[in-house]
């Protein structure tokens, strides 16, 4: 990797500045290297941790990222700020989204519409999966369709799964995940240890095993822990940014600056170079987590290859979602609620996480306080998300009814999906967006922003795979 000391930066200029390292920033970084000249600075807030250290310290960051907000809500908001970012935490779960979650105000009349549908993103969504080597059920395509075979085959799903995929063979599917389920170059294979975000194997992808070429390429140049304070504006352009190292500030320039930090430090950016107003900061949002255990009369589970195996789209789409959202029931292979204590049924248990999609709301939202810190306030999930909620968790024994099903048991609200997003929205119109359809800022016109701050909606569907696959169109079109 060509480190920068970022003392020797004053002033010096930059085909691409992009700031941060995570999903959305490596991704971008990524196709530019394929399509376009130019020298790259990546500015990052955090240090390189490798594998062996953050399993060695059991943490991925020395930055704790609670440190680098401030809230009066309870709510935590989970992030890496490291080389790599989430891609060092995160648990590998990549369904697309669903077509309809990017129509949903013109289909249901509800949210908004993104400003471009699934056919533009999907042969992205295929080369995000080819760089990951996503594993993954090739039926899925019945209900998120596709161009291109998943990289690796399918994880194995549990016994109660096999079951459930036999009478619904149009909705249950092995879950799509980086998780390897065979070994690659870079990466073991999974062996189902469950604790994918610091994985021992290292048999998730992460940017530090399959971004290498990236992070280590002749063109590219990385900053480590240099934290990107502000941008200088003039007129209608970016013609700075302003860096953070040591204690001193520096000023690089750049023809192109891409704003890849996270979905609560993007828009605080922005904010503390004058840059905000509007939508800016506002909406910022994740799906509603349920935990729910189902007890099995007398059929055994946790026979899978993985953390979670299944992906279940019984209760995703169709006309109810103008009145309550669409839910993704993902199938657990652990005892998240313990195992079951009657002698011989200890392993009749199917975990169950139901993933409410919601409404970005204005009243949730990030500004900045008199230090440039950001603030997040946080008044709630939408009823829309609620009553999904409840709809779906009444709808489980139909759902579950090829099963033998003892008991479901609403065990709990999730405190946190982890999947901040929204607070930098895309859309056509700029008063109802911060972005356009290609990622760049309304105004400020060689701004792009990538990563989850850049969502127009809140799909059910975990956000990271299309983190990736709006960068590399993004990069694509420039
Ligand atoms: C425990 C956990 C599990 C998760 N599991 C999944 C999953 O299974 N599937 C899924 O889809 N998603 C998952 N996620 C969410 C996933 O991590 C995010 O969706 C994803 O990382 C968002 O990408 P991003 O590019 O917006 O931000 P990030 O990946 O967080 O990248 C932001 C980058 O910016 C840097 N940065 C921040 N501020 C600054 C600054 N001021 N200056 C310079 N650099 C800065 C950060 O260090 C980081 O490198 C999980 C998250 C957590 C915490
Ligand atoms: S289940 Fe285990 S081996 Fe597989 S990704 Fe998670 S921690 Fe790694």
């Amino acid at each position: 990797m060509n480190l920068a000391d970022p003392a020797a930066l004053a002033d010096e200029h930059f085909d691409y500045v992009v700031i941060g390292s995570g999903f959305g920033s490596t991704f971008f970084v990524h196709k530019l290297l394929e399509t376009r000249p130019g020298r790259v600075l990546i500015v990052e807030w955090g240090e390189h941790h490798p594998h062996g250290w953050q399993i060695e310290k059991w943490k991925n960051s020395a930055i704790d990222g609670a440190t680098t907000y401030r809230s009066e809500s309870d709510k935590p908001w989970h992030y890496t700020v490291a080389l790599g970012g989430g891609t060092n935490c995160w648990y590998g779960q990549t369904p697309r989204l669903h077509p309809t979650d990017f129509r949903l105000k013109s289909l249901y009349g509800v949210g908004a519409d993104w400003p471009i549908d699934y056919d533009a993103l999907e042969p992205f969504y295929g080369q995000a999966e080819t760089i990951m080597s996503i594993s993954g059920d090739p039926d899925m395509a019945k209900v998120l369709p596709r161009s291109t075979p998943f990289p690796q085959p399918a994880h194995r799903m549990t016994t109660p799964e096999h079951l459930l995929k036999k009478a619904q063979r149009d909705w249950h599917f092995a879950i799509p995940t980086a998780r390897a389920r065979v070994a690659t170059e870079q990466r073991a294979a999974c062996c189902a240890s469950f604790t994918c975000h610091r994985c021992p194997a290292d048999a998730k992808f992460t940017a530090l095993n399959g971004m290498k070429s990236v992070l280590e390429h002749p063109r590219v140049t990385v900053a480590l822990s240099t934290k990107a304070i502000r941008f200088d504006s003039a007129g209608d352009s970016v013609s700075a940014l302003v860096i953070e190292s040591a204690g001193k500030q520096y000023r690089v320039t750049s023809d192109l600056f891409v704003l890849g930090a996270n979905a609560i430090q993007s828009p605080a950016i922005l904010q503390r170079s004058s840059m905000g107003g509007g939508l800016t900061g506002k909406g910022l949002h994740e799906s509603l987590g349920t935990h729910v255990e189902v007890l099995l009369d007398g059929l055994d589970s946790l026979d899978g290859s993985t953390i979670t195996t299944g992906l279940n789209y019984g209760l995703y789409d169709g006309p109810f979602r103008k009145d309550y959202a669409a839910a993704l029931v993902s199938f657990e292979n652990r005892w998240v609620h313990g195992l079951r204590t009657e002698p011989g049924r200890w392993k009749q248990t199917l975990p169950l996480i139901i993933m409410t999609e919601d409404l970005p709301q204005d009243g949730n939202n990030v500004t900045i306080d008199e230090h440039g810190m950001p603030v997040v306030s946080w008044i709630g999930p939408s009823d829309y998300a609620r009553r999904g909620q409840k709809e779906a968790f009444a709808k489980l024994p139909k759902l579950l009814s090829p099963l033998p099903v003892e008991d479901i048991i609403f065990r709990s609200d999730r405190d946190t999906e982890s999947h901040l997003q929204g607070t930098l929205r895309m859309g056509d119109d700029p008063a109802s967006s911060v972005i356009d359809s290609k990622m760049i800022h309304h105004r400020w016109r060689n701004l792009a922003v990538v990563g989850s701050s850049a969502f127009t909606t809140c799909s059910a569907s975990n956000p990271s795979l299309t983190v990736a696959a709006l960068s590399l169109r993004a990069a694509s079109l420039l």
